[in-house]
């Protein structure tokens, strides 16, 4: 199992700033041996959203679930477009698995609807409030090459980036 996992590039990746391009039809397989790779590395670090950008694959794709171990609820998303967003906004305490052990007070729609191809290539559209909201705009800003940090103050971003640089410098030390 543990080939299958997938390393979670870490900002300031460059590759983490790439804007994504779309999934087509000549994808397919890279797609179906990415999926469960993608869903596996989100599981055991653990997170609840995984985006190919950060696994170093620029397309646009992404993987959330915010159920628990016991009810596993994969949502996977090929090309998600957002399709309408609420005025109404909510501030949360974000994360993201590209920034580990950082965290800030991030505003977001409170909802939205995403239209998204399924893996089996079938056409959805989901309505999404609350953290499935913000989760959906999480990912999707991935596949745009924005981290959640872009959306709060640069005195904060800057805090929090060179907080993650003395972290990995002291990782790579021990
Ligand atoms: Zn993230």
């Amino acid at each position: 199992m543990e080939g299958e996992l997938l390393r979670i590039l870490i900002a300031p990746d460059p590759l983490l700033r790439r804007k994504a391009r779309p999934v087509g039809p000549g994808d397919a397989d890279v797609v179906r041996d990415l999926v469960p790779r993608m869903l596996a590395t989100m599981y055991r670090a653990p997170g609840i959203g995984l985006a190919a950008p950060q696994v170093g694959v620029g397309l646009r794709l992404t993987v959330i679930d915010l159920q628990r171990e016991d009810r596993r609820e994969p949502v996977v998303l090929i090309n998600p477009e957002i399709v309408s967003a609420s005025a109404e906004t909510e501030v949360r305490e974000e994360g993201c698995l590209s920034l580990p052990d950082q965290y800030a007070d991030v505003a977001r729609p409170r909802a939205v609807t995403v239209r998204y191809l399924g893996p089996d290539g079938v056409r959805r559209t989901i309505e999404a409030e609350g953290l499935m909201a913000r989760c959906l705009l999480h990912e999707i800003d991935h596949l745009d090459g924005v981290l959640f940090i872009d959306h709060i103050s640069s005195l904060r971003r800057n805090m929090i980036l060179r907080r993650l640089a003395k972290a990995q410098k002291e990782k790579a030390q021990a």
